[in-house]
């Protein structure tokens, strides 16, 4: 089978890097890709956003799958456009990617579907917007309605930021505060067969101990040894099949990747958010963890096969990945920095170990790996636990440099000290 993978993050290196270890897949292709997945794949100069280009890319490659990673060219309808060309795409269609692209919409499904949630008000004006800050109180969460890149939600005890924050966005929803550790489960699901992966905690702050700006997501790890065992199933019943069902029920199948964000609240299970596709970081640490080859589950989903696939695979370790950001991010990132270590890295760590590409290029004058974007590198490891894997990963972060670079230093850290305990 010959595989396209639209997008250039780290999601979309550790989905080819999967897809390279997998024996189906006989030449594979990513547009745009960046530094890292030219290593595994061929790279194509074609914009993700581009329907129709994807589209005739796939087609003159002879594409048998294409799977699309970020969530702006799945609203954009880049999966529908591959479709029509009669070609296999993973990811939903423009309209039940909306359970991403809006908020409110998604509010709408989970209402319909039963799904519990958060309280939620959708405000298009200040009267509205004062009426619900005050019918909740602090802590205050603000969405913006739209795709924000994981940077349109404020949570603050402070009304006035709360304000003017619902203010900027124009559509905005405003929710009751959900309290308890988060969880990010996702789905693969063919429009009705729900298949589980095995559950992720990301790290949405820019800094240690949970303070700073949220960003796209600083690090991740997997399993979580405190989560209870019967999550997986539990979530599956009371929020992704109801899910899926909804939105098949409405004439809009979801195909594709259904993540759930999940918050352990002491009154159960809610949802924080839906998104319509690989999360980034924690697909690095769930796919790190996948034993089953990934094509043809991606293709029984693209082509409504699922119920025939045979149980998921999964290795009994443990994953984390760090994130190496750029200077400033998440503000307007510093780019063009050299990138060195990694060759280091893959000498002394691999496979264990290994560098995660997302916002890197190679140099057109000097040939070397510079930063071109905020989330610079996912560095991932493996290991018989979390307490190793973080060692593994650690051990890897400190053999790379990159000027002005700032990471977190905490990630996994309290899973793994009560693991241990
Ligand atoms: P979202 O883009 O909806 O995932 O929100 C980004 C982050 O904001 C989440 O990962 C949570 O940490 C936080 N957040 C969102 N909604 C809530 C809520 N209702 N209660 C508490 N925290 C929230």
């Amino acid at each position: 089978m010959k595989v396209l993978v639209i997008g250039g993050g780290a999601r979309e290196h550790a989905l080819c890097r999967a897809l390279s270890l997998d024996p189906d897949v006989t030449a594979l292709h990513c547009a745009p890709g960046n530094a890292g997945i030219a290593e595994v794949a061929e790279l194509h100069a074609v914009d993700a956003l581009d329907g129709a280009a994807v589209a005739d890319l796939a087609a003159s490659l002879g594409a048998g799958l294409v799977v699309v990673g970020p969530e702006a060219p799945l609203v954009a309808g880049v999966a529908d456009a591959v479709r029509e060309r009669g070609i296999p795409a993973f990811g939903p269609s423009a309209e039940a990617a909306r359970l991403e692209g809006s908020k409110a919409f998604a509010k709408d499904v989970m209402a319909a579907a039963g799904v519990p949630t958060a309280r939620a008000y959708v405000c298009t004006n200040p009267a509205e917007v004062d009426e619900a800050l005050d019918a909740f109180g602090p802590p205050y969460v603000v969405k913006d309605d739209g795709l924000a890149a994981g940077k349109g939600v404020v949570v603050t005890e402070d009304v006035e930021a709360a304000r003017t924050h619902a203010l900027a966005c124009g559509r905005v929803v405003i929710e009751e505060f959900l309290d308890g550790p988060e969880v990010s489960l996702f789905a693969i699901t063919d429009g009705e067969t729900v298949v589980p992966l095995q559950p992720a905690q990301d790290f949405k702050r820019a800094h240690d101990g949970d303070e700073g700006p949220n960003t796209g997501g600083m690090g991740a790890y997997s399993p979580l040894p405190w989560a209870d065992p019967a999550l997986v199933d539990e979530v599956v019943a009371t929020v992704c099949q109801p899910t899926v069902d909804e939105l098949r029920r409405r004439g809009t199948p979801f195909s594709g990747l259904l993540y759930a964000g999940l918050a352990i609240t002491s009154r159960g299970v809610r949802v924080i958010e839906f998104n319509a596709r690989f999360g980034d970081p924690e697909t690095q640490v769930v796919l790190a963890r996948l034993k089953t080859p990934l094509a043809a589950v991606l293709l029984a989903a693209a082509t409504g096969r699922l119920e025939a696939e045979p149980p998921l695979r999964w290795s009994d370790g443990a994953a984390v990945t760090v994130v190496l950001a750029s200077h400033n991010y998440p503000g307007t990132p510093r780019t063009g920095d050299p990138i060195t270590g990694l060759d280091e890295v893959a000498e002394k760590d691999g496979p264990k170990a290994y560098v995660l590409h997302a916002g890197t290029k190679r140099d057109g004058a000097s040939g070397e790996v510079v930063s071109a974007g905020g989330r610079v590198l996912s560095v991932t490891a493996t290991g018989s636990d979390l307490a190793k894997a973080r060692d593994r990963a650690y051990r890897a972060v400190g053999r790379i440099g990159l000027e002005g670079s700032h990471h977190r230093s905490d990630i996994a850290a309290k899973a793994a000290a009560e693991a241990d305990a």
